[in-house]
């Protein structure tokens, strides 16, 4: 087994583009297709040939350039089962749980809807990898477009579940603006206000906050907290289902 190498940039505005390369096998995935030129300069600088992409949602930030990277590269389109007609060039479509072969990696896709119907992650387990699309991001969650709460809150305890040491890569920097937002309902968070604090240090710097962990989420990013005292006792919900602490944080940021 072979280390995946992993190659983070950014895309358009806040998107990020992940590529990941296996050097054994000689493969190379783009996570989603935000961007053509920015996925194809990241590639002439690492000098890989692209073989895959993986796409986390049908939304055009993340599929516009599947059709331009499948025709110059011939690249296999592998996306989720219940939004097939909606991902361009799509050559294989995963339910949740189920398993492929990525050079000489398993891939496991997560089913994790809410932002999207049908949107999956991509779990690594040799590399303590997941690629969380806009399901899961750092400090916060995606918006709920096309599920409801209770959707994305089952999605995002499948994302708990894997080990605390798993590193996250999601589809966009919006990790300030949600640190922002996470100190409003949970101020007495030291976790939490260290890590805003680092937060505004890298992005003044001009780093991306991302990759970050799942432990590091559970400890800093109110979406999957709603099991904490401090937090539910802000909200005045001490009594609530996790689900329902879910939901009101969730509507508060719309409204935030
Ligand atoms: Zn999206």
């Amino acid at each position: 087994m072979s280390n995946l190498q992993i190659e983070q940039f950014s895309a358009r505005s806040d998107n990020f583009g992940v590529l990941i390369h296996d050097p054994e096998a000689s493969v190379t995935a783009s996570i989603d297709a935000p961007d053509e030129n920015a996925i194809l300069e990241a590639l002439k600088r690492r000098g890989w040939k692209l073989t895959h992409i993986f796409t986390t949602h049908h939304h055009g930030d993340h599929v516009e350039a599947n059709f331009a990277l499948k025709k110059r590269f011939g690249a296999e389109i592998i996306g989720p089962r219940d939004e097939e007609t909606k991902i361009p060039g799509i050559d294989r479509a995963l339910s949740h749980g189920e398993r492929f072969a990525f050079g000489t990696f398993e891939v496991e896709a997560i089913s994790t809807p809410g932002h999207t119907a049908g949107e999956i992650s991509f779990h690594i387990p040799a590399a303590k990898v997941v690629f969380t699309g806009d399901t899961l991001f750092s400090l916060g969650c995606g918006r709920l477009f096309e599920g409801t709460p209770a959707t994305m809150f089952k999605s995002l305890q499948r994302l708990t579940a894997l080990p605390g040491d798993t590193e996250v890569y999601c589809g966009h920097e919006y990790t300030e603006s949600n640190a922002r937002f996470a100190l409003t309902v949970d101020p007495e968070n030291s976790a939490l206000k260290e890590r805003a604090k680092e937060v505004t240090a890298l992005r003044e710097a001009g780093h991306p906050t991302l990759p970050t962990t799942i432990l590091r989420e559970m400890a800093t990013n109110p979406f999957l907290r709603w099991h904490d005292p401090s937090i539910r006792r802000n909200l005045k919900m001490e009594d609530a289902s996790d689900e329902a602490v879910f939901a009101e944080i969730r509507k508060r940021k719309d409204n935030f």
